[in-house]
């Protein structure tokens, strides 16, 4: 029985591959049959310490967490540390501390692991760097995610890093669910600072339904990989996409039969004690899970997920 359904997901998720290229938002591929529901905690990359077009820091961030707590959401903010030395930047660390959220560690300046010119002695020190940042904040944990999710080109670099995150006691912050919030972030500034006061309900849609595609693409996967449901992670930024349509972006996943949940929870998931054997290693766990397993070949992108895979639908849309 389980193995028919586990086929029939299977199919399912290539139907999903075979027409996701040409996927507009209105056409949200349909859910699994099952009874237990799909989960999602939230987690937000980076931290912005600038004002955005009319809206202040405090102002947007504020937003922000305003949606969290009307929803008794905890999340963590994955900083990046550069920017947080400054008044800014303790008042967004504080601000998400003093509400409940997680600190954990997104490097210092932001590399990417898998790029030639970063080694790992220099990778260490980023995540180091930014330790003794973060490390300060009562709500301060130890889960790393890797910029772009990317984890090392070389088996020296790979097996180096997680030897290294263990001795320092810190875990992979995995991602299950990657989107490209940022890119239609990018848009949305762009048309605010072309028109402060334009119409921006055609980004608040795109927002929601883009990242609920992305949502059930991944747990379709997670599915025919795990035969369970399992407690997602998705990536967020902290931006002004967040504070505009986090709210909304959450009644659509429970109006959709999704459940909310908090981000440490959600780790609790034996799915993130995977180690995905992949050279060059990352993207979203689940990704890398079905790229190892060789069964999902022909509905894989790689980059799996990129503002260019959405860029005809929002010119289309006029975004
Ligand atoms: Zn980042």
């Amino acid at each position: 029985m389980t193995k028919i359904f586990v086929f029939l997901v299977s199919v399912l998720v290539s139907f999903l591959g075979v027409f996701y290229p040409v996927y507009t938002p209105t056409h949200a591929p349909p859910a699994i049959q099952v009874q237990e529901k799909p989960r999602v905690a939230f987690t937000f990359d980076d931290g912005q310490t600038n004002d955005i077009g009319t809206y202040k820091l405090e102002d947007w961030n504020e937003r922000l967490l305003s949606h969290l707590k009307k929803h008794q959401l905890k999340a963590i903010l994955f900083s990046s540390g550069a920017n947080k030395t400054t008044p800014r930047g303790k008042y967004v660390l504080s601000s998400w501390n003093n509400a409940g959220h997680l600190i954990a560690n997104h490097t210092f300046t932001h590399p990417s692991f898998s790029s030639k010119n970063v080694t790992l002695e220099g990778f260490k020190k980023e995540l180091l760097q930014n330790d003794s940042i973060i490390k300060a904040y009562s709500n301060y944990t130890r889960y790393f995610r890797f910029p772009y999710l990317k984890e090392g080109n070389t088996p020296e670099k790979i097996d180096g890093f997680r030897a290294f995150m263990q001795q320092q006691g810190y875990k992979n912050g995995h991602v299950t669910i990657d989107a490209s919030d940022w890119y239609i972030n990018n848009r949305l500034i762009a048309r605010l600072t072309q028109n402060p006061k334009a119409d921006i309900s055609g980004f608040r849609e795109y927002y929601k339904n883009h990242l609920l595609n992305r949502a059930t693409f991944y747990d379709s996967l997670a599915y025919a990989l795990s035969g369970r449901r399992i407690s997602h992670v998705i990536l967020l930024h902290h931006n002004l996409a967040a504070a505009l349509f986090l709210d909304d972006l959450v009644q659509h996943f429970k109006a959709n039969g999704w459940e909310v949940m908090a981000a440490d929870k959600a780790y609790q998931d034996k799915i993130y004690d995977e180690v995905p054997r992949n050279i060059p290693a990352g993207e979203s766990l689940i990704w890398a899970l079905a790229k190892q397993s060789g069964r999902f070949e022909k509905i894989l992108r790689y980059p799996a997920e990129d503002g260019e895979y959405e860029k005809p639908a929002m010119d289309k849309l006029g975004l």
